[in-house]
């Protein structure tokens, strides 16, 4: 069985990103990419929030330049997807699509998904109008008609990233109320660039280049809208499925880590602070020498340069306790 001193899973931002530092600090890591390398980033346009691209660069090439990186330094990149892991054993195992391999330490980097709304127009709109991250994509909308879905803190913060430029945004939600915490929600309604559509539900998403109009239903009526943007914000589900049996989650599938201790109420594990009392390996999960980072722990942020950050201090936090053991 093939052995590793360090396996990462996932290939967004954090896992490459883990992988350059690892690599470089001489770990040889091993890296599964799954089986469409990339993460999200992949389905993105222009990423123009990326510092060092003062010109943008599109999601894609931002993906294979990671890859390069990582590569150049001795990064052993497998595009396989994990299947199975057992982290009760030392070292740990993993099972892949037709090999096993046992890995001192892992860095669970497997990213989230946005949900998706699943009416027509909206896969085929990616990218062309429609998009799930206002962080990253409202300063295209600048005097632009807009659209936010859903009714929670995240549609909230998209629909305030989006009055800074949009010349109108409405938010269209199935139900009568908010579901965000009070302070959003009096952020958003106290806004006049904003307009809330109750009780509707979004049919379709319609266009030719890019997106033209939505079809709506408001208590059984029908209506078509021009639109130029939808933003669609009904929330997330990190990757976690893999690892939901062998380590602790949060109520949202979020992997917990040692940093997310004072949040999530999980008592620091024994040894968890340093001598300093500082959380000794904050990227740390439930499971000593298994780490994670990027959106798959992250519910706030969710932005490429964040889960790189967060990469990075996996790999120097991997990096640190591989050295502890020896
Ligand atoms: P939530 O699950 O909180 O909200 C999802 C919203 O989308 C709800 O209003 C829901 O409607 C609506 N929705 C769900 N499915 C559909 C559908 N198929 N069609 C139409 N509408 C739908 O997700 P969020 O991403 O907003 O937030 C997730 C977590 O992250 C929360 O704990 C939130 O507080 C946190 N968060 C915190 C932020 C901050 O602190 N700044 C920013 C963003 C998120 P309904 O109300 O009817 O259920």
């Amino acid at each position: 069985m093939e052995h590793t001193k360090l396996a990462i899973i996932g290939s967004g931002p954090a896992g490459y990103t883990a992988a350059v530092y690892a690599a470089r600090a001489d770990l040889a890591p091993t890296l599964f990419a799954g089986q469409t390398s990339g993460g999200q980033l992949m389905w993105t346009t222009e990423v123009e929030n990326f510092p060092g691209f003062p010109d943008g660069i599109t999601g894609p090439d931002l993906m294979v330049n990671m890859r390069k990186q990582a590569e150049r330094f001795g990064t052993k990149i497998l595009d396989k997807n994990v299947t199975g892991v057992d982290f009760s054993v030392r070292p740990f195992k993993l099972q892949s699509d037709e090999m096993e391999m046992t890995a001192d330490a892992v860095i669970l980097s497997l990213g989230a998904q946005s949900i998706a709304l699943g009416v027509p127009g909206e896969k085929e709109f990616i990218g062309r109008g429609v998009s799930t991250c206002a962080v990253c994509d409202a300063a295209f909308y600048r005097g632009k008609k807009t659209y936010v879905i859903g009714g929670g803190d995240s549609a909230m913060e998209d629909t305030l990233a989006l009055k800074k430029f949009a010349e109108s945004v409405t938010v269209i939600h199935r139900r009568d109320q908010f579901k965000a915490s009070k302070i959003m929600q009096e952020r958003v309604l106290s806004n006049k660039k904003v307009t809330v559509l109750w009780n509707t539900a979004i049919k379709e998403i319609r266009g030719d280049e890019v997106v033209k109009e939505i079809l709506i239903e408001t208590d059984g009526k029908e209506q078509t809208l021009s639109a130029d943007g939808v933003f669609v914000a009904i929330g997330h589900k990190p990757t976690s499925e893999l690892v939901a049996q062998s380590i602790t989650l949060d109520e949202h599938g979020y992997i917990v880590t040692r940093q997310s201790v004072s949040k999530h109420g999980v008592a620091a594990a024994s040894g968890a602070l340093s001598e300093a009392g500082l959380v000794a390996f904050p990227s740390m999960t439930s499971v000593e020498g298994v780490f994670a980072a990027g959106d798959c722990v992250d519910i706030r942020y969710k932005q490429a340069i964040t889960a790189a950050g967060q990469g990075c201090s996996a790999a120097l936090d991997a990096e640190r306790w591989l050295e502890s053991q020896e």
